[in-house]
């Protein structure tokens, strides 16, 4: 990606959604593309998820990235800058979504889709929730890759894309063409990288991270019953592998068998709870304490699989899946936020934060799930992750209280990719 210009939003469409809401010197809005300042006033800021939050806050701005942060008297205020006026919101940094899919149909053909179309799509699925960084856990690479190079050219408003690819999975699994038959009517036929012993899992995990996948994804279980796992030396060699080059691994546990596969195989990040295993008990927990692994919930998407049953199935299933976090959070496990979008057609993370709540998360706890965890947890933490002079100016600002309603994380107002406004809330 060398040479790509990482001005998120120079493009016209940018240009015009950042002039909407901002007040600039009249210089500039003569037309001059901004001079890479931006003032934040007013709002309650949370620098980082345990600091105290600074109220009426100003956050300071420049070239992409934060310059200053503090309480008003404490800041000076550039003259010449373009400000917006953020009194009686919330400004936190931007969130990490660390599980969606490029993988439905409206994505195909990435490099020739209008732009408009693309960047419609990115904010109805990201950017109007304040993900301005994503991990992509399965989809075809050589078509997503399109999708963040017309980002990082600045035509296109969008998040910070991170991928795996395709995911591996073992022989005869199909998981996408046999699988999933009604939830991913949607999906674009996707090559499957079907291994099942250690050569396979060698060459298909070069052939993605040769690619320039950041990372790699492992079916850690068949989707179907028997549920059949993968033989431990394909995850342990896909893991040796990512390890190698420094990428995460991600697994897809499915069930219990599985996860405990994935966690003697060394991957770093189950990407969901369990639900067919029911409760996680002390051998499933210190298994993954032990395996320092990060656990990627997807709450929501296990209660929206059921939404043509019946509704006690549903809420006996939100007591396992919430008991399963619940349970890791008393061990002091790292949580990344995740919803499973694009697996899911219902975009809105609402329900997720709802759930992460009654599983016992704290906002901060929500917040460091959001924010420091994914950045640390992905190599990311000096640059990303809170709100600090010298990181990128990554900045949600949102409407709702954080501290008594969970819900209120999905109530964006602004987005903010390196200091560009790329979303707003039209209220
Ligand atoms: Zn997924």
């Amino acid at each position: 990606m060398e040479g790509v210009r990482r001005d998120v939003i120079s493009g016209v469409l940018g240009f015009a959604i950042l002039l909407a809401g901002v007040s600039r010197p009249a210089a500039e809005q003569a037309g001059s593309p901004a001079d890479g300042q931006l003032v934040l006033t007013g709002a309650t800021i949370y620098p980082g998820p345990t600091d105290s939050p600074l109220s009426k806050g100003v956050v300071v701005i420049r070239d992409g990235k934060i310059a200053a942060v503090g309480r008003r008297r404490s800041v000076r205020i550039p003259k010449d800058a373009a400000t917006l006026d953020c009194s009686g919101l919330t400004i936190t940094a931007g969130f990490w979504n660390s599980h969606v899919h490029f993988f439905e149909r409206k994505w195909a053909d990435a490099a020739n889709l209008p732009a408009t179309e693309v960047a419609g799509q990115l904010e109805a699925m990201l950017t109007r929730y304040g993900f301005t960084s994503v991990f992509d856990l399965g989809s075809p690479w050589d078509n997503t890759r399109r999708i963040r190079e017309r980002i990082e050219s600045g035509e296109i408003p969008g998040p910070r894309i991170r991928s795996t690819g395709e995911g591996l999975s073992g022989k005869g699994w199909l998981p996408l063409e046999m699988g999933f038959m009604l939830r991913v009517l949607g999906v674009m036929q996707t090559e499957s990288l079907e291994v099942e012993d250690a050569a396979g899992a060698l060459a298909a995990s070069k052939k993605l991270l040769d690619g320039g996948a950041d990372g790699l994804k492992l079916h850690a279980a068949s989707q179907f019953p028997p549920h059949a796992t993968l033989p431990d030396e394909v995850i342990e060699t896909a893991v040796k592998e990512a390890h190698r080059r420094n990428k995460p691994i991600f697994a897809h546990p499915t069930s219990r068998d599985g996860l405990l596969a994935a966690v003697r195989g060394g991957v770093d990040i189950v990407a969901h709870t369990t639900p067919p295993s029911g409760p996680w008990d002390e051998a499933v927990v210190g298994a993954m304490r032990q395996a320092k692994v990060a656990l990627i919930p997807t709450l929501k998407i296990w209660i929206h699989h059921l939404r043509h049953d019946r509704a006690s199935l549903s809420v006996e299933r939100a007591r396992i899946i919430t008991g399963q976090l619940r349970a890791w959070l008393a061990s002091g496990g790292v949580v990344l936020f995740g919803t499973d979008v694009g697996g899911m057609d219902d975009y809105d993370p609402s329900d997720e934060y709802a759930l992460m709540a009654e599983a016992g998360m704290t906002f901060r706890q929500i917040l460091a799930s959001l924010t420091t965890a994914p950045a640390e947890t992905f190599g990311e933490s000096g640059r990303l992750g809170r709100i600090a002079p010298g990181l990128a100016a990554d900045l949600v600002v949102l409407t709702g209280d954080l501290s008594r309603d969970a819900r209120a994380f999905a109530t964006v107002r602004y987005t903010i990719v390196n200091g560009k406004l790329i979303y707003q809330c039209a209220r």
